[in-house]
């Protein structure tokens, strides 16, 4: 079994190393979550090594980070700074 690098699970907010149960070559690969057994994919921003959100219908291009980043624009991110966490 092979394994992704360490990056922050959008389910239960912990950094694993995802486990990849089906490679794809025109896709991304589809990753499970060791931890809660949540559906994952690699983040599509380069050198972000987080997961973004499978579904059943429809997966999250970038990780809950970056979703936030690109939607601030640049304009309130980084002056607010604020962490859900
Ligand atoms: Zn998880
Ligand atoms: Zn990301």
């Amino acid at each position: 079994m092979s394994y992704k690098p360490l990056g922050k699970c959008p389910f239960c907010k912990e950094n694993v190393r995802a486990i990849i149960f089906e490679e794809n070559f025109f896709r991304r690969d589809q990753c499970k979550c060791p931890d809660c057994h949540g559906v994952i994919y690699v983040c599509r921003t380069p050198g972000c090594d987080h997961y973004a959100r499978g579904g059943e219908y429809y997966d999250d291009e970038l990780c809950p980070d970056c979703t936030k980043r690109f939607l601030g624009g640049g304009i309130i991110g980084g002056i607010t700074g604020s962490d859900t966490k």
